[in-house]
């Protein structure tokens, strides 16, 4: 390609609403541009790379045999009702409504769809395993879309859906993708951190996300340097440990009753702190929930007999659409609300409003606290299970109660892990201090199980010819957020250093002048370079030679070759990642720079 035939739409200002590098180097290298929040459009350079970075998916999707699908993006909601998550998804995912009526879902993932459609091809245990995937368009409603396409609003998901007859088969399937993303990001030149989402303590291995380190990832990683547990801040868990009071010792069990006393005007836990010169390690904190679409069963749960449960959706789990929780944790700790949402099997959890918390525990903001609390359901963390004579609300304007015990003055509905693990927490499996990382995730696997077989009907017939249902993983990766991903991870400061594999030309030949001697080996190389099979760029612009390096360091061009009469009959060749260039006959360029990148890409490819 000449770049007089293209479109070089380089900036030299950083654009303002770009503040990380990968963001701003595509806008500046003029791979994209933005249409609208969280809403782009790619430029043939850019678009070069994404079909790049799609391709070597594609190819290791293919490799374990896993089978390429087209859907439409635009599904039927009826299939959302049927799972039972056309209630449950939340304002994320864009419905529409067409002429005649019918609800409509713009793909946020596509579970529905690839299970609707195995359901109907489906019919022997002899079909199975299968594996489906596209690559394709999603749409997700997010919030605060950032950073350029590493969180857009329209993006492009790899996403496998995979069906099985037994446990032992899925299991060997999702190794097999574990491999292959592996290699794919091996092949893109990405570091990925692993992170088991249930590892260490746990055991098992049913889910695994990829992530890459970034300053500002909007996901914490938990790790610890002695045994290797790493785990999303979503998932990650610590060992208990034992709160201490202000004299740095353990808090005894007490006999003495629970006892209410005046605390005028002390509402936080500092204030509380200070007031009572103790430690937070003694107060339980107790924070009021609303949560959305809880599939546990109220029942039986305190203050939930007149709730509202949702029972119309077939076989899809029965659930609350909103309900209310205490949630109590030690007082220097934080809940962690992922891990509260996946407790209560929820799809959404918020701290309740003013009005919801003062109705709730009949005082004003501050004074919440589990004992004698009978308008919600209490959910204790593990670290209030461990404590003592300790301090809580007491429901009234400007009260605490002390002497507090667990499970004598208040029994929780439910207890489990919903503490925000840190740095400096100890490790579940060996107990050595955790540090953390920010990251993004890339790409994620996941043993889904029964859930959307069984609540959409699929059925095949075993050996015996017997009726079963099989189950499932599903498999995802950001093809654009790799993408700026890689860019974010290979840059300095005169742009992108694309690794070869992805590069949207692999050489760039820019003559000093494009006239004269310059003019007609520019062009000879160009066409052996063309022969040769390497992708090339011919810089043939009437810009001064400083503007055309500048443009072809900025979009990172791998190899540059620069044919000047000073030099000829050599030509000069400069690897975008190296600082020194090399002086070569150009009769021997061609081959020379096409070593270079087959060295380049059998590294990235081994
Ligand atoms: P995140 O926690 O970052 O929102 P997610 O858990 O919602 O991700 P999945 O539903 O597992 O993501 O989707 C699979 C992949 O799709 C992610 O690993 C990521 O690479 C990509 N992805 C998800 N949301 C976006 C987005 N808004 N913009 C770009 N890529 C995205
Ligand atoms: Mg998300």
């Amino acid at each position: 390609m000449k770049t007089s035939q293209t479109l070089i739409a380089t900036l030299r200002e950083v654009p303002a609403e770009a503040v990380i590098a990968s963001h701003q180097l595509m806008l500046r290298a003029g791979l994209l541009r933005k249409l609208g929040n969280g809403l782009f459009a790619y430029l043939p350079f850019g678009l070069r790379a994404f079909r790049k970075v799609e391709n070597i998916i594609r190819e290791e999707m293919n490799n374990i045999g896993a089978l390429e699908f087209r859907p439409s993006v635009v599904v039927p909601g009826e299939l959302w009702r049927e799972s039972g998550r056309w209630e449950t998804m939340g304002a994320g995912m864009l419905r529409v409504t067409n002429r005649v009526d019918q609800e409509l879902v713009v793909s946020p993932t596509a579970e529905e769809a690839f299970t609707s459609l195995i359901r109907d091809e489906l019919s022997s245990y002899k079909q199975l395993p299968i594996t489906a995937y596209q690559i394709n368009t999603k749409y997700r409603d997010e919030i605060r879309p950032r950073y350029g396409v590493m969180r857009g609003r329209e993006f492009t998901m790899k996403d496998a859906y995979s069906f099985h007859a037994d446990q032992k088969s899925l299991d060997e399937t999702y190794d097999n993708f574990a491999v292959a993303y592996r290699k794919i990001f091996k092949r893109l030149g990405l570091s990925v951190i692993p992170v088991r989402a249930d590892a260490g303590a746990m055991g098992g291995t049913g889910s695994e996300e990829f992530m890459v380190e970034s300053a500002v990832g909007d996901d914490t990683l938990i790790l610890c340097p002695s045994c290797g547990y790493a785990a999303n801040t979503e998932k990650a868990a610590c060992e208990q440990d034992i709160p201490l009071n202000a004299e740095g010792k353990p808090q005894q069990k007490t006999d003495k009753p629970k006892e209410a006393i005046d605390t005028p005007n002390v509402r936080t836990i500092e204030e509380l702190s200070s007031f009572l010169k103790t430690n937070p390690q003694t107060f339980i904190k107790t924070l009021i929930y609303k949560v959305l679409n809880s599939e546990l069963d109220l029942t039986k749960a305190p203050g939930c007999a007149s709730l509202k449960r949702v029972t119309d959706t077939g076989d899809a789990a029965k659930f609350y659409p909103v309900s209310f929780f205490a949630v109590c944790i030690r007082g220097d700790l934080d809940v962690n609300e992922a891990k509260l949402a996946s407790l209560l099997k929820a799809s959404e959890v918020e701290l309740a409003c003013d009005d919801d918390v003062v109705r709730i525990t009949n005082a004003p903001v501050g004074f919440a606290g589990p004992a004698g609390l009978s308008s919600v359901p209490v959910i204790a963390d593990e670290s209030v299970l461990v404590m003592h004579d300790a301090v809580t609300g007491g429901l009234a304007k400007d009260v605490h109660f002390i002497h507090v015990e667990p499970g004598r003055d208040f029994t929780p509905f439910m207890t489990g892990d919903v503490r925000t693990v840190v740095a400096g927490d100890k490790c579940a499996s060996c107990g050595a201090e955790y540090y953390s990382k920010k990251g993004n995730e890339l790409g994620h696997i996941f043993k889904l199980g029964y859930k959307y077989t069984k609540a959409m009907n699929v059925t095949y017939l075993d050996e015996n010819g017997k009726l079963q249902i099989p189950t499932m993983g599903c498999y995802g990766i950001g093809v654009d957020r790799a993408l700026a991903s890689i860019i974010e991870e290979h840059h300095d400061e005169n742009g992108i250093v694309w690794t070869m594999s992805v590069a949207p030309y692999q050489a760039v030949i820019v003559p000093i002048k494009y006239e004269g001697a310059m003019k007609e080996t520019a062009d000879a190389l160009y066409e052996e370079f063309k022969k040769a099979g390497i992708e090339v760029l011919l810089d043939d612009r009437n810009e001064r030679p400083g503007v055309k390096f500048k443009d072809m360091d900025l979009i990172g061009i791998p190899v540059r070759v620069v044919v000047g009469d000073k030099n000829l009959p050599n030509v000069e060749i400069k690897e975008r990642a190296k600082p020194e260039p090399e002086l070569i006959p150009s009769s021997k360029a061609a081959s020379h720079v096409k070593t270079i990148i087959d060295a380049a890409l059998a590294d990235l490819n081994s």
